[in-house]
């Protein structure tokens, strides 16, 4: 993140969480605990066989291992093959990305007229779309190109007169592509803005509506965002038409995760209370949250110290660290990531066993973004807060 976007960034994420009301964890503790029973399991209405998608897509979700669609995936793909705008109601860790990659590839696949741009709110979001744009478009000659910020924008530019059917980019490096006339956004008749709600938290609003004007009337509009509130709704209203909502409700992330709390009431034994958790087996992975950038960077200094396999990602890390760092805990090189929640957002992490709140998050908003890194797709995970 460049430092103006930085600074703002830092603004207007204060300024927002200073408007929700604190959040007690240990609320949700006594209401979703681990006298949980199963809920009732999702029937799906259509598989990916039956779905009217080509063969070598089917293929491609068959080798990602995907066996069958999951409520948001069952209830979009077909509405976005018919070519209806949609609004999705869903959280990262509902399979989204697959619900919107798979149809528009199809209609691409179809079609090679149609170009697809798909707006994420930070650059580890847009880099997770493009790996799994990577493993849905195999064998099918569609290319991208990503067009984050903190890498070269000439790289950009050069792929982008190659003309590639998906541009995949955060908000200010596709607003500077455009400036620069790196890329024309009327030829694009497919536009997704993936978690708004994030993008308008972190004061992208005017960046957005300023790409949105840029846009051809005539094409299909995917929205998705965790939340619809009054800010969500004035974006939409200039960006969708006679749209479908889907939503898959925060319950449906909420079930498979185990909240718990400890208490801390010695704040000197905190680390050690945290250090009795690690040890423990079932702690397998972990991604353990802090407040600050320096508070997580000391804790995993401390951490790594007493000989825990840790690591961590912040603002003051540059993309690429950052990126080579959650590679190492993806593919379990590494078993603790410490976080900030800003440099956490939207990140697909599969398996996290424990999501720990170190510092407590800053409101209900903030506490579901963090622990939706668990229990995802079916996976049960554990949530637990210090308090
Ligand atoms: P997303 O909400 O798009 O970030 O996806 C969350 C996680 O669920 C990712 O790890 C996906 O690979 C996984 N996933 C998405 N769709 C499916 C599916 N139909 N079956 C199994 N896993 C899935």
């Amino acid at each position: 993140m460049s430092h103006y976007y930085r600074n703002r960034f830092n603004k207007n994420y204060s300024r927002a969480t200073r408007r929700i009301k604190s959040f007690d964890p240990s609320s949700l503790v006594q209401s979703n605990s681990f006298t949980q029973t199963k809920e009732t399991e999702y029937i799906a209405v259509n598989s990916f066989t039956n779905l009217a998608i080509s063969d070598i897509l089917k293929k491609n979700i068959l080798v990602k291992g995907y066996t069958k669609p999951t409520p948001i995936q069952d209830q979009v793909i077909p509405q976005i093959l018919e070519g209806k705008d949609v609004i999705g109601i869903a959280n990262t860790g509902t399979g989204k990305t697959a619900a919107f990659l798979i149809p528009l590839l199809n209609e691409v696949e179809k079609n090679r007229s149609k170009k697809v741009l798909i707006v994420a709110p930070t650059r580890e979001l847009a880099v997770q779309i493009k790996n799994e744009f990577f493993a849905f478009s195999r064998g099918m000659n569609i290319y991208s190109s990503l067009c984050i910020g903190g890498v070269s924008i000439y790289g950009q530019k050069y792929e982008l007169r190659r003309n590639p059917n998906f541009v995949i980019g955060t908000p200010g490096r596709i607003k500077d592509l455009v400036n620069q006339r790196g890329l024309n956004l009327s030829t694009f008749n497919i536009v997704v803005l993936d978690e708004v709600d994030q993008m308008l938290d972190f004061g992208f609003i005017g960046d957005i509506r300023y790409l949105i004007s840029f846009l051809s009337k005539n094409r299909q509009s995917l929205f998705f965002s965790a939340t619809i509130d009054a800010r969500t709704k004035e974006l939409l209203a200039g960006f969708v038409r006679n749209p479908v909502t889907v939503s898959v409700k925060k319950q449906d992330i909420l079930k498979n995760i185990k909240h718990d709390i400890v208490r801390v009431s010695d704040r000197s034994r905190k680390i050690e209370q945290l250090h009795d958790l690690l040890i423990k087996k079932e702690f397998e992975k972990v991604l353990i949250f802090g407040r600050t950038k320096w508070g997580v960077q000391r804790l995993s200094d401390e951490l790594v110290q007493r000989g825990f396999n840790a690591d961590v990602i912040h603002g003051n890390k540059s993309q690429s660290q950052r990126l080579r760092i959650l590679e190492k805990f993806k593919v379990n090189a590494i078993q603790i990531l410490l976080a900030t929640d800003v440099a956490s957002r939207g990140l697909d992490i599969d398996k996290v066993s424990h999501v720990i709140n170190y510092d407590p998050p800053e409101s209900y908003e903030t506490y579901i973004h963090r622990i939706g890194r668990t229990g995802r797709a079916e996976k049960p995970g554990t949530a637990i807060t210090f308090v």
